[in-house]
Formats: structure tokens, sequence, C-alpha cells
């Protein structure tokens, strides 16, 4: 009787796109994906935020009980210290399990990213640029990327498979090594994928040559652009250790809405970060509200552990709860573009 599988995967596109790699390596060992009674279990954890953290740890110990005799492999970013006393669970660096940080992708698992159609291409993977606020680069501080030429190999055969979308995803894709632009160009001449899109596309990645990309080919770039901006006072982007700043914001989003039709934007904040004024939301506010932001996902600061905001404003007054989950409301409120209100 054939063996069989559960995998479990928690946070962004990567990691999934990297629980479905995992999960192809099992399928061509011969397991079968279960949700009952799997001789095996992936969890694929993320500590992005603290509430990510726990919830990862707490399905590897839900699910260490309810399957005593299953074997189970732990991986991803949260801290694994705190389960790896419990029995049958084995704790593996990604790049063991994986072997290799290649995009394969199997259409026989599906999960919260992707469905029959769409295939997440991982062309990028680690971060070294130490947002203060952020753990992934202790977490992720390997920077791999994808050949060009390999991606388009691998576009070729999701084609081939049936797939008609491809989501361009990365951790940090303003590092990614090869031109951004030109990789997109040959995917774009070299198969017929008939549409791209962008998980998240960090504002450094997109200059005139990318740009132009929609002028020749606007029906197979999608007019979505989810562009995380974090905030848009000066003053925060600093300390934040963000690789741009709110004039570079400014520019790049009124020339994709000059250059591109019907285009939408979405975006990430933070709210809440230490020693954000009253003053400093405000210019954050005016920059989404300038923009015209579609989707914004609105985080509030949370401190992570050995981050260099932690560790710098450990002892600086704290934003009260109230006032961060106020201004959290005020930009969510805000979200559609104003000159769209009567
Ligand atoms: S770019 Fe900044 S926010 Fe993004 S993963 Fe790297 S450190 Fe974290």
């Amino acid at each position: 009787m054939s063996k069989t599988f559960l995998a479990v995967n928690f946070g962004c596109r990567v990691n999934s796109a990297e629980t479905n790699q995992w999960s192809q390596i099992l399928v061509n060992q011969g397991y079968l994906p279960t949700i009952s009674n799997p001789d095996l279990i992936l969890i694929n954890t993320c500590s992005v935020t603290k509430k990510g953290e726990k919830e990862s740890l707490n399905k590897v110990k839900n699910l260490h009980l309810k399957y005593p005799d299953a074997k189970i492999y732990v991986t991803g970013c949260a801290n694994l210290e705190k389960i790896k006393d419990l029995s049958n669970i084995f704790i593996n660096p990604k790049e063991e399990l994986l072997k290799t940080l290649n995009s394969s992708y199997t259409p026989k698992i599906k999960d919260k990213f992707s469905h029959t159609h769409r295939f997440l291409l991982k062309i990028q993977s680690g971060c070294t640029q130490f947002c203060s606020y952020c753990i992934v680069p202790f977490k992720r501080p390997k920077l791999w990327s994808l050949e060009i030429n390999k991606a388009i190999e691998t576009v070729n055969k999701a084609v081939s498979d049936g797939y008609t979308e491809i989501i361009i995803t990365g951790v940090n894709i303003d590092q990614y090594q090869y031109d951004f632009s030109t990789l997109i160009k040959e995917i774009l001449e070299k198969t017929d994928i008939k549409l791209i899109s962008f998980g998240s596309i960090p504002i450094n990645c997109i200059d005139q040559k990318f740009i132009n990309l929609f002028k020749s080919y606007p029906e197979r770039l999608s007019n979505f652009l989810h562009i995380p901006i974090q905030s848009g006072s000066d003053k925060i982007l600093k300390l934040m250790n963000r690789p741009y700043n709110s004039q570079k914001i400014k520019e790049v989003t009124e020339k994709l809405r000059s250059e591109i039709r019907d285009l939408k934007l979405g975006t990430d904040i933070i709210v809440g970060f230490p020693t954000e004024t009253e003053s400093d939301f405000q210019e954050t506010l005016n920059l989404c509200q300038k923009i015209g932001f579609s989707k914004i996902h609105v985080f509030r600061y949370s401190p992570r552990p050995g981050t260099k905001a932690r560790i710098i404003f450990e002892n600086s007054p704290k934003i009260s709860k109230d006032v961060v989950k106020s201004r959290s409301q005020i930009i969510f409120q805000n979200k559609l573009p104003s000159r769209q209100k009567p």
C-alpha cells in the first residue's frame, strides 16, 4: 500500500512554492497526498509575525498529538527550539529538504495561492536587506536567484502542463541577482504563458524597461501591482532601513499611473512603528490617499526578537495599543482612491 503525506503551509507565497516543491518530491517517490492519517507530515512554518509563529508551532503540537505515529518534518522560519524535544519530530533546514532551491511545482497539490491554472514561479529566495523590524534576514540569509534560462524552461514546462498564468514570487525580489526586467521580457518573448502576475514587487524593481513591457504586452501582464511601501514618512522609512524615500514612491507610482492603462495598486503599511508621531502617520495616510491604493494590508508593528528596531527602541515610550488600532483602522478605511470618492 502506498504511503501518504500531509503538507501544511504557513506564511508567504515563497513558503507555499517550497511546500509544493517538497510535495512534488514526495509524489515522485510514490507518496500520496492525504488529509487524514498521514504516514508523514511536513509543516512549513512562518515567523514574520508573533501570531504567525504561534499558529505554526501550535499546529506542530496539535498534529503531533493527533497523529502520534506519523513522522513530522518541520522546517521554515519559526523558532523550532520550542518543539525540538517532541518525539517523531525532525527539524530540517529547507535546503536540506529540497536539495535544490529550484521551482518545480506540482499540479496535484493545491494551496491558497494556486489552483489548476496558476503556477507560482519562485525566482528568488533569501534577504540581507535587514529592514529594522523584520526577522526574515535572520531566518533566510542565503541568497538564491533562478537563472533566466531556467525560468524560461520552467515556464515552458508549466505551459505544457496546462498552466495559463504564472505568479512571480520571491522573498525580496530587489535582490534578484539577474536583471528583473530582462527576466520578465524573456519570459514574455520565449514562452506562451498567457498572463504574468506579481506577488509583491519592490519599488526599486520598477524601471522604465519594466514599464515599457506593459505597452508591448498589455494583455499578458497583470494590471495589479502590489508594491509594499510600509510608510509615507521619510523619518520612519529611514528608521525602518527601507531602501527608498517618499519622493521615490511618488515618482514611481505617478509614472506607473501615467503609462499603464487601468492600473490597480496595492501595498503593505506598518502602523505604530516606534516613534511614529501623529504627523508621521498623517504623511503615510496622505501618501496612500494620493496614490489611491485599491488594496492595503495594514500591519500593526510587533517587535521581533533580535531585530534592530526591537533592540534600539526597547526602552523608548510605547505607542498605546488604542492609538495603533485607530491608525490601522483609518488606513484601512481610506484605501479607496480619494479621487473616486464623491
Ligand atoms: S526586504 Fe525588508 S521586509 Fe522584505 S524580507 Fe527583507 S528585511 Fe524583510
